[in-house]
């Protein structure tokens, strides 16, 4: 299989690695956020995936279960598990991290375990929404419940050790994605930003054994070259807001000479942040939950994070810096009240203040009208190009 196959993994719910796996009878957790504790999962000898919406096509089904004012990502997740695309998943985890998401919990629990001859087994996480000592502390607190609670649903043994060489498999897969970010950001960049979103999908995807693999393999193609050339660059964009799981989105956005060399999404980069975003003083090396408690909490970019904005707006304007960019482009999905808040305060501090030009987008989760969206895109690089 050659390096780049593994962008193929974005395209399908079942890839080559997942399909294996279920043959060898191993279990599979499904998760919505980039702040559930993949790690205990992966250390209980099981498969976390990152649910998402890829090839949903409409929301038939989801519809009789969530409303026309629900966000359409998480209702396009449902429709495909509706459709029973997902039956692979042997439990799922959820946390508070949006109302939308949440509410999947109760769905799966009054809805569709009810009505299944084979239900999933059920977790919830509860997080905080403030940077700070407690914060720290309840999530911890948090941790140690889920972990007792996957070891009982499902008779598995987790001990301290397994958790600490997966803190390592998880740190060193954060390494490599920081890597191929900087492929990203150089003066001639080596990848585009549809590369770089299938990249991060299919890495949420599968065991990080094989991804850390994968991307070993992507590195070396990098720096060998072997990659398109990409030239005649018009602007370099970053893209910030909702969750994006469909690379046809950005391709939109890069269809007419612009390249997307940072995104800041959830479903992106943030799982490769360089610096911590927050970090609780008192440190404890030996612990083996203080370095998920940082990747989930601490390094949480999220606008869920109510004291955090600060801190938010100082990476983007770090990644700014570093990735040269010349315009933003902030989108939000109908009903996503986080993003919908951060994106106004995002605009006015950024172009008000800093003078970085910003386009700021709508949409669906299911693409409708590109020919609209393609325009806006041409009059935004237009007026990139005379600023
Ligand atoms: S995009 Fe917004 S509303 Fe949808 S799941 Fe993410 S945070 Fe929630």
């Amino acid at each position: 299989m050659s390096a780049t196959n593994f962008l193929d993994f974005s395209s399908l719910l079942r890839n080559a690695h997942l399909t294996e796996w279920i043959q060898n009878h191993k279990k599979v957790i499904g998760f919505y956020c980039s702040s559930i504790p993949e790690e205990i999962i992966h250390a209980a000898g099981m498969l976390p995936y990152r649910i998402r919406a890829t090839n949903n096509l409409n929301y038939n089904l989801a519809d009789s279960l969530l409303s026309q004012f629900n966000c359409s990502y998480v209702k396009s997740t449902l429709n495909l598990i509706m459709e029973d695309k997902y039956n692979f998943l042997n439990g799922i985890v959820i946390a508070n991290t949006c109302d939308h998401v949440r509410r999947m919990y109760d769905i799966y629990k009054h809805k569709l375990n009810k009505n299944s001859q084979n239900p999933i087994a059920l977790f919830f996480l509860s997080l905080p929404h403030l940077f700070d000592e407690n914060g720290w502390l309840w999530v911890r607190e948090e941790l140690k419940l889920f972990q007792e609670q996957l070891s009982r649903n499902l008779n598995i043994e987790i001990d301290e050790r397994k958790i600490q060489e997966t803190n390592h498999l998880y740190k060193r897969n954060q390494e490599l994605i920081r890597k191929i970010m900087e492929f990203r950001i150089l003066p001639e960049p080596k990848l585009n930003g549809v590369d770089f979103l299938k990249i991060s999908i299919a890495n949420s995807s599968v065991r990080k054994e094989y991804a850390n693999e994968k991307l070993e393999q992507l590195i070396m193609y990098y720096q060998q070259d072997e990659g398109p050339k990409i030239e005649n660059v018009r602007a370099r964009l970053m893209l910030l807001g909702s969750s994006i799981d469909n690379p046809a989105f950005i391709q939109i956005l890069e269809h007419h000479g612009a390249i997307v060399v940072s995104d800041l999404l959830c479903t992106s980069e943030r799982w490769g942040l360089k610096d911590p975003l927050w970090h609780y003083d008192n440190w404890n090396s030996e612990d083996p939950y203080y370095p998920i408690i940082q990747r989930i909490y601490g390094d949480c970019f999220c606008p869920r994070i109510m004291n955090g904005h600060s801190l938010r707006m100082n990476l983007i304007k770090q990644r700014i810096k570093e990735a040269k960019i010349d315009g933003i482009i902030l989108q939000r999905l109908e009903f996503c009240d986080l993003h919908g808040c951060e994106n106004m305060l995002i605009q006015q501090e950024m172009e008000e203040i800093n003078g970085t030009p910003i386009l700021s987008i709508d949409r669906e989760y299911l693409l409708g009208d590109t020919g609209r969206l393609r325009t806006r895109v041409e009059a935004f690089l237009e007026r990139l190009e005379r600023s």
